[in-house]
């Protein structure tokens, strides 16, 4: 196998159902750069399945998967209780999976709510990152396969902000890019999602500026992205 064909393999591959295959497995042993690629894939699957479990399945959903699990583990006299409890587990799983990748995309009514919901992960000050400044060529290639759009990096280099890293997180129920910026000593977040995550028209080039608990949101649309800055 060769870059191109790990590359390809990389992009195309369902990471819920497609195992590494041993050529797939030869190459990265051999090839740093495609390790290095497939490093930041995992990283950001690990990171939008971390922001789904903690911020977006509903709180009574997991105590419910955990008194199913308690109950199906408790010594039970009648087999029946057991299928029972294994049948309820099989269905909580099924719930939980359909509510993960089957909602209807969430749209925002308005970039109040937007400008809000970027603050409130910003003032979070989770910065984990699942690439580095310098990895953002192929994060880049990663993002837009996790996303499922061409996400394009927002033009701020000529302003003195630096590149530090980045993740996926669920911005309100939407996936996104998280960037984080330097800019002397202040870190900013940069959120990048797609315009159709907007129930709303916004032409291009069109901005919008917001003060929330003491941080400054600039949105903005370009490219058909729109892109969220806190600071
Ligand atoms: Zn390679």
């Amino acid at each position: 196998m060769i870059c191109k064909d790990f590359q390809h393999w990389l992009l195309a591959r369902d990471e819920f159902t497609d195992k590494i295959t041993p050529a797939a497995q030869e190459h990265l042993e051999s090839c740093e750069n495609c390790k290095a690629l497939y490093n930041i894939d995992l990283g950001l699957e690990k990171s939008i399945q971390a922001a789904f479990f903690q911020e977006e399945l509903p709180k009574g959903l997991f105590d419910q998967i955990e008194l199913t699990l308690d109950h199906a583990k408790t010594p039970i006299l009648y087999a029946k209780q057991k299928i029972a409890g294994i049948v309820a587990g099989f269905a909580l799983i099924i719930a939980m999976v359909f509510m993960v990748f089957f909602n209807p995309p969430f749209r925002y009514q308005n970039l109040q709510q937007l400008s809000e919901k970027a603050v409130a992960s910003h003032l979070k000050g989770n910065t984990a990152m699942s690439f580095t400044g310098d990895q953002i060529e192929q994060a880049l290639s990663m993002l837009s396969k996790e996303l499922k759009f061409n996400v394009i990096l927002p033009d701020l280099t000529d302003k003195g902000y630096v590149l530090l890293g980045g993740r996926l997180c669920v911005l309100g129920e939407c996936r996104t890019a998280y960037l984080f910026y330097q800019n002397q000593d202040k870190v900013s977040s940069v959120f990048i999602l797609d315009y159709d995550h907007l129930d709303f028209e916004m032409a291009d080039g069109s901005r919008f500026e917001n003060d929330i608990k003491g941080c400054h949101t600039d949105i903005w649309k370009e490219k058909g992205q729109v892109y969220a800055m806190v600071y």
